[in-house]
């Protein structure tokens, strides 16, 4: 087997295809070689060492250490260098890389190779022992941190007690000595605190951080991230080994990181941050405030300091060059990272740019109309979660705002919580069901928990590539960062900007459009959607075979799905009508009426309100189909519970408390989710599906007057489990049928239709399809019902299923598309068998999820029907699996 790949000087073993093996980084930078853009020569350790490590007990392959080796000596080759040369030594960094970029792992050493005899000459080479010192002592903090485990911010102390002592307050203060004796400083520490010397030999130094990557691919946040993002931990990752070159080699020296377009709103320009002297990973930190690339892009609190299309127009001109060739050559925006080391620009990284569902969609089409890509492709790129992202609220402009301070607007989206400061504790106060904005100096990867509980995430330090900036993108969830006009105090627990000190627990909103800060609470709108929205849904409805309804009964509800695009309504849970206003009163009366009579008393109260809650659906949905489901109440949400409740229904009723109360005794049960619900109370109670049925009809003849359009009820009938209990209910609408006919004159057209939600139901579909004239697959309960697992105390195992693989997903979310998917396919074969017409559809959570929706599209539904938010992902998700 072939372990190592090298790349550098024009050509490179690998190349971008081969990213499985060698992850992004190591792909894209054999790619780049090949494309002759000047890259420091290196070499990568493929994933296959990886998975072959952890196969045999954590020991290497033989033969790796021989080719390390001939690697090292190829780079040195071409560098000029040697390894370890006591002379002339090659310095390298060393870096992880997975396939897919995984926050959370050993990430970065660089100046490796560094030692007590080498930095001698380094700082003959290049003329600089204050450089050579410094990068030695960076070294050392950062081989001790990611390779030995040893805290950073001992090496702070140190640092900022010999600063105090010197009197000094920068780190420009220190002078080569100054940095000579910090090394030594650290290297004492290091070796009093671990018992034994920094490493001296730059080949014990490179099997270590070799060795750290490696073992950071098991440790618990890479674990966690794989698991919150599906990455199998198959995979591996990759280290690329790399020869130095340095952005702190003065003042035409410098590193920096660009998006060759706006990663946030997609705008066609160069957009990026880099630092003057400086190296590698201080960009990225956050640490300093960085420059702009362009002079067009100034934004941020780096915008008065000049550009680097200023300060060093030679590199600039060259850099926007190769940002061109990227960008055309992966036909995608590309996040890149480079060094200038006097004067001369090296190309670190390229990879497809993280970017805002705006920025990603505004790309797509714009690439696709500029034919660098196919429409098609333009619909594959966009993932339709991302979309998610746009249609969430935005803070209302005409509310009063206390603005007390702004940031970069780093991820949009406007969102209000209790302001807490630690990732711990945001996600304490998430699992009480509060909502809070994570408050914090700078984010790292420590701190994804807390990102994750959060609503939203604001940060005073860090560029718009901060850690904060990129994950929240990543996230969808509305950032802030770089706010610098606000102080935050941890250990006071506060936050202060413009005058106004804000505690923890106080609410706080941030607007991630705008960068805005605001003290308290701020009303939201709907969002109004791009050009390009509209444009990339449009293709993908050209494309899509599976139609999208939505999930509604209000008429919010149903105005929003209609405007988002839906095809209709595939579920009107009515249940959820009758909490509107007093009727809940009117619904418990119904329930505990010990005879038919009173049944038809509270029944006939709620008939008008039931009849205008239909019509208003009917007309909003103009002429498109419109499914209403029969009453489906796990009862207990129904039944009144305090003692106020049980009186007032026991006056509605004209009985006692105490004879209400034991009625309702009856009705108590200990499953409710498998009790007394569904077809199984109209079957108890016809009069209820009587009622309902009337409801709709007269409401379908009334809303054909007003719209002018043909209403065809759709009738479902929830939760049987064969087809006795449907047809028993069918007959019963088909009888209030004939009366409407005869009452109003109006020839009905409806259809009478089922959920198939119980494993039962999906087995005996045949014969169900032989009187029910559509299925919808309520895959809630058929998920809850198939693993037997409740819907609404899965919370508590289910984060262990996860963890232990047992599930790769939740469920409830994503549909299981082997046990759950199977009895699908059979209730869908069965049913078709006996009636080749019969309408399919899916109306469980799973409509909105696009993993879910490709089953569908396998399976051959003909919709799926989702809350009216997730129509948008629906549409571009069925486009998807449809291509
Ligand atoms: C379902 O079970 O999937 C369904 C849509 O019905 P509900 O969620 O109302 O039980
Ligand atoms: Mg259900």
């Amino acid at each position: 087997t072939k372990w190592v790949y090298t790349f550098g000087d024009g050509t490179a073993e690998g190349a971008a295809e081969m990213r499985n093996l060698l992850g992004g980084k190591g792909a894209n930078l054999a790619e780049m070689s090949n494309l002759g853009l000047p890259v420091p020569p290196g070499f990568t350790l493929s994933t296959e060492v990886c998975t072959s490590y952890y196969a045999n007990g954590n020991v290497y392959p033989d033969s790796l250490k021989a080719d390390v080796d001939a690697a090292l000596a190829h780079v040195g080759a071409l560098a000029g260098r040697r390894f370890g040369d006591p002379a002339n030594p090659l310095l390298v960094s060393v870096r992880s890389g997975a396939r897919a970029s995984m926050p959370g792992m050993m990430d970065t050493v660089l100046n490796l190779g560094l030692n007590d005899i080498t930095v001698e000459a380094v700082a003959a080479s290049s003329g600089d022992a204050r450089f050579a010192y410094d990068s030695y002592r960076r070294f050392i903090q950062m081989y001790s941190n990611v390779v030995l485990d040893f805290p950073h911010h001992h090496f702070e102390d140190v640092l900022d007690g010999f600063k105090a002592d010197q009197g000094f307050s920068l780190d420009t203060d220190l002078s080569a000595d100054d940095w000579k004796e910090i090394v030594a400083r650290y290297k004492a520490l290091v070796a009093h605190e671990l018992g034994k010397p920094f490493p001296q030999d730059p080949h014990d130094q490179l099997w270590g951080a070799i060795g750290a990557v490696f073992g950071s691919w098991m440790n618990q946040r890479a674990i966690v991230y794989r698991r919150l993002n599906q990455i199998p931990e198959s995979w591996g990752t990759a280290v690329n080994v790399q020869a130095m070159v340095f952005g702190n080699m003065g003042e035409t020296s410098a590193t920096g990181v660009a998006f060759t377009r706006n990663p946030s709103t997609g705008e066609n320009a160069l957009y990026g941050e880099f630092l003057i002297n400086a190296q590698g990973e201080d960009v990225v930190a956050g640490i300093r405030t960085p420059q702009n690339i362009t002079e067009v892009a100034r934004i941020g609190a780096g915008s008065d300091k000049p550009s680097m299309e200023k300060a060093l127009p030679e590199v600039y001109a060259e850099f926007v060059r190769i940002a061109g060739v990227l960008e055309g050559h992966y036909r995608d925006m590309q996040d890149l990272e480079f060094t200038v080391e006097r004067g001369k620009l090296w190309m670190l990284q390229t990879r497809s740019g993280k970017r805002t569902g705006k920025a990603s969609l505004r790309i797509a089409v714009e690439l696709a109309n500029d034919g660098v890509i196919t429409r098609e492709e333009a619909i594959g790129r966009v993932d339709p979660a991302a979309l998610d992202q746009l249609l969430h609220p935005m803070l209302d402009p005409a509310a009063d705002k206390k603005v007390i301070g702004s940031g970069l607007p780093a991820s949009p989206g406007a969102a209000s919580g209790e302001i807490v400061f630690s990732a711990d504790e945001a996600e304490l106060l998430k699992t009480q069901g509060r909502k809070v904005i994570l408050v914090r100096i700078e984010t790292s990867p420590e701190d994804i928990h807390g990102m994750h509980a959060a609503q939203g995430i604001l940060t005073t330090r860090g560029g718009m590539t901060s850690h904060a900036a990129v994950v929240a993108r990543g996230m969808g969830k509305p950032c802030v960062c770089g706010a610098g006009t606000i102080r935050v105090d941890y250990a006071a627990g506060t936050l202060t900007s413009g005058g106004v000190t804000l505690k923890k627990g106080d609410i706080l909103t941030i607007d991630g459009a705008t960068g805005q800060v605001i003290a308290g609470a701020v009303p939201t709108l709907q969002p109004e959607l791009s050009g390009e929205f509209a444009t990339l849904m449009g293709w993908a409805d050209g494309v899509r075979r599976l139609k999208v309804r939505a999930n509604a009964e209000t008429p919010l509800d149903a105005r929003t799905a209609k405007n988002f695009g839906a095809e209709g309504i595939g579920l009107s849970r009515t249940e959820h009508m009758f909490f509107e206003g007093d009727r809940i009163r009117s619904v418990r009366e119904m329930i505990l009426a010990d005879d038919e009579k009173g049944r038809r008393a509270a029944l006939s109260k709620l008939l008008s309100a039931q009849r205008s809650d239909f019509q208003q659906l009917f007309e909003i949905m103009d002429g498109l189909p419109v499914t209403i489901r029969l009453l489906d109440p796990p009862l207990h949400e129904f039944l009144p519970h305090t003692d106020e409740d049980i009186a007032e229904v026991a006056r509605g009723l004209g009985v006692s408390a105490a004879k209400l109360a034991a009625r309702k005794r009856e009705f108590d049960e200990f499953n409710p989710m498998l009790g007394f619900r569904g077809c199984r109370l109209a079957i108890a109670f016809p009069e209820i599906a009587e009622m309902q049925a009337r409801a709709i009809f007269e409401a379908a003849v009334a809303a054909q007057k007003t719209t002018g359009k043909k209403v065809v009820p759709e009738i479902m009938v929830p939760l049987i489990t064969g087809k006795r209990e449907f047809d028993l209910v069918k007959h019963d609408i088909d009888t209030v049928a004939k009366q409407v006919e005869t009452e109003t004159g109006v020839t009905l057209e409806y259809q009478v239709g089922t959920m198939i939600e119980l494993p039962r139901a999906a087995l005996k579909a045949g014969e169900i399809a032989e009187t029910a004239e559509f299925f919808s697959y309520g895959t809630n309960d058929l998920t809850q019902t198939t693993y037997g697992i409740s819907r609404d105390d899965a919370g508590t195992f289910l984060g262990t299923y996860i963890a232990k693989g047992i599930f790769a997903v939740d469920p409830f979310v994503s549909i299981d598309t082997e046990g759950v998917g199977e009895l699908v396919r059979i209730a869908t074969e069965r049913g078709r068998a006996v009636r080749p017409n019969l309408k399919l559809g899916i109306c469980g959570e799973h409509g909105g999820d696009p993993a879910s929706v490709a089953f569908c599209e396998e399976v051959g539904l003909d919709y799926v029907s989702c809350s009216p938010f997730r129509v948008p992902i629906a549409r571009l998700a069925a486009a998807q699996a449809a291509l």
